[in-house]
């Protein structure tokens, strides 16, 4: 994962690098560094911890120069310290890494023999001894050539040369880098985000290309050499904020923001007034498609998975979903009449990335759906559907989660029709739901319930499990997920009919328990299972829609109930309560809601 940026300028560039960082933040945390090259010298500040902190060291050294490289790291080798924070520097050059040197360990076997001592535990250093050895007998850009051959697995570069004032290099093979054109001086990026307050000018490497950037010029090289040219992009503008304005913490904001995402991706997407949805795009022939793949990681692979509830129900493909992870490395059946979808927040995210590229080597259909529209998936799949939420900072995603069902389902209901599957009545009746989502999400969001006292018993518990059957089993494995990540509680998500085949086994007096009944057709096998957990001592948090008639039970400990909507769109309202309930178990535990342990937003590395 891990951020990178490079500046080379006629001024002073060492507080702008911290501004980078601090908006690549989001893609790694544990530490950060920075090197600046000065009067002939490297000269680094490193620290664990934050930029906040490196802003600090910054200060206290008066660190400076014209030229310079940062990082904020997300460690994959080495724990997280100043010794394994990045720069890492020889006597000669300093390195900026994203991604996972898959040789490392023989390259550095052999850099030892030959004189060179290492500092730290990473994959990293050892690039910063072979481009010095090399550069003993090779020119800078024979040495970038060779060196980029030795290497094994994933990387994005930025690489500062002791004597050489007047220029940066950047390397790309597997993990994404930007380049930024400025008056006089030119940026390294690892996403258009971080360039994005200097200019809106972009190019984008692509794997196994490298440039070498001075102040006035960019020059761009394929792997062997050859000189290439570049197309220059003008970044979207996109009504990005990037302020908490009156929230403490920005996943709060972004739960709340949900009926404003969900209504500004509504509008992209759906006419309201010729009740149509505007996709007329695709690349292919509907009708030619027989079946469909939905790939994605962690919360985007949730979203898949309440998809394909969706287009099995109103179309005749044959649908899986594959975690992306597992897809690239498995020996696959490609099939010419199926559509390959790409699910990822950032559109960056590596397993995913590589399973599109796999997709793509194959020559097959594919279509991504992301947040960030210039991003690496997006630039390479066939048909681009972005989920339009605006910048999400929260590691643990929410606002994206809603944007990507939403996506998913605007596209069911076109192919649904499209294959006329469904009767243009069903259509228009699907997209007048659609036309009321965000206002039900505002409800939901406003209404009153006890999620705060719930927080608590879910914080301190031993762990927890999510239930629920049809659209409501993604769902719970999205709601253990987000316990997971931001409580850091045990929680385990199951299909409600699974219990009884070894799970029941972990039920114990008081362990707080999920179940997510909407009065859908699978109400009464779920409640019949939340009898079960009760029986055994658990205590049920049941979740269902509202209902004067009908008390299910006295022995439910909690009932949050959101309003009976459409069935089908009704995971939206449901994910809410969940999303609130692990805010408010981190919030009882005290942990950095936006930032938890461990994790990062952009997942670069596989
Ligand atoms: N593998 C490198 C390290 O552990 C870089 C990790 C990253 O992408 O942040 O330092």
């Amino acid at each position: 994962m891990c951020g990178i940026i490079g500046i080379i300028s006629t001024k002073e560039v060492t507080s702008r690098i911290v501004n980078s960082l601090k908006k690549l933040e989001y893609r790694g945390y544990d530490s950060a560094g920075i090197a600046t090259l000065n009067g002939g010298n490297i000269n680094e500040v490193k620290c664990e911890g934050r930029v906040d902190t490196l802003e600090k060291n910054i200060q206290k050294f008066s660190l400076r120069g014209e030229i310079g490289i940062g990082h904020v790291r997300w460690a994959t080798h080495g724990r997280p310290s100043k010794a394994n924070a990045h720069p890492h520097s020889s006597e000669q050059v300093s390195v900026v890494h994203n991604g996972i040197i898959e040789n490392s360990t023989i390259l550095k076997k052999h850099l030892e023999k030959k004189g060179y001592l290492f500092k730290s535990q990473t994959d990293t250093e050892v690039i910063a001894h072979l481009v010095t050895d090399y550069l003993k007998k090779n020119s800078l850009k024979d040495t970038i050539i060779k060196v980029l051959k030795k290497l094994h697995g994933s990387f994005a570069l930025g690489i500062l040369f002791k004597d050489r004032e007047d220029l940066i290099v950047g390397a790309r093979r597997g993990s994404p880098l930007a380049v930024g054109y400025g008056p006089n001086e030119n940026y390294l990026g690892s996403d258009s985000y971080a360039l994005k307050s200097m200019t809106n000018k972009i190019s984008y490497l692509e794997d196994g290309e490298f440039c070498i950037i001075k102040k006035q010029e960019i020059e761009f090289y394929e792997s062997e050499g050859k000189k290439i040219n570049k197309k220059i992009l003008n970044l979207s503008q996109g009504a990005i904020s990037y302020d908490k304005g009156d929230y403490k913490y920005f996943m709060e904001k972004e739960i709340d923001e949900q009926p404003f995402t969900i209504q500004d991706c509504i509008n992209e997407y759906v006419d309201k007034y010729n009740r149509e949805i505007n996709i007329h795009n695709f690349p292919w022939k509907i009708s030619s498609l027989k079946s469909l793949v939905l790939i994605g990681c962690g919360t985007a692979f949730h979203s898949c998975l309440v998809a394909k509830y969706w287009f099995e129900k109103n179309t005749n493909l044959d649908v899986t979903v594959d975690i992306a992870s597992e897809f690239r490395y498995r020996k696959v059946n490609f099939k010419k009449d199926c559509l390959y979808l790409f699910v990822s927040q950032s559109g960056e995210t590596a397993d995913t990335y590589a399973a599109l590229d796999l997709c793509k080597k194959n020559k097959m259909k594919t279509c991504a759906v992301v947040n960030v529209v210039e991003s690496s998936i997006a630039r390479v799949a066939d048909l681009v559907l972005p989920i339009y939420c605006g910048q999400e900072v929260g590691v643990a995603s929410t606002k994206a989660f809603l944007g990507q069902m939403l996506v998913l389902y605007i596209l069911t209901t076109k192919i649904a029709y499209h294959q006329k599957y469904i009767t243009k009545k069903d259509y228009q009746s699907k997209i007048k739901n659609l036309l009321s989502l965000s206002n039900s999400t505002k409800k939901t969001l406003s209404s009153e319930n006890n999620l705060i006292n719930i927080g608590k018993v879910f914080a301190n518990a031993k762990g927890s499990m999510f239930l629920g059957r049809g659209y409501s089993y993604p769902i719970a494995l999205e709601g253990a997920l987000k316990l997971k990540e931001l409580a850091y509680v045990h929680a385990e998500g199951y299909p409600a009919g699974e219990m009884k085949h070894g799970p029941l086994a972990l039920i114990e007096e008081g362990m707080p328990v999920v179940v997510l009944a909407p009065r859908d057709e699978h109400y009464k096998k779920t409640i019949s299972n939340m009898q079960e957990v009760i029986a055994r001592g658990a205590k049920v948090l049941l979740i269902t829609n509202k209902n004067n008639d009908e008390i299910i039970s006295e022995n439910i400990w909690e009932q949050i109930a959101v309003d009976k909507f459409d069935d089908e769109l009704t995971p939206f309202l449901i994910t809410i309560p969940l999303q609130k309930l692990a805010f408010y178990s981190a919030l009882e535990k005290g942990y950095d809601i936006d930032k938890p342990r461990n994790l990062a937003k952009s997942v670069t590395v596989e």
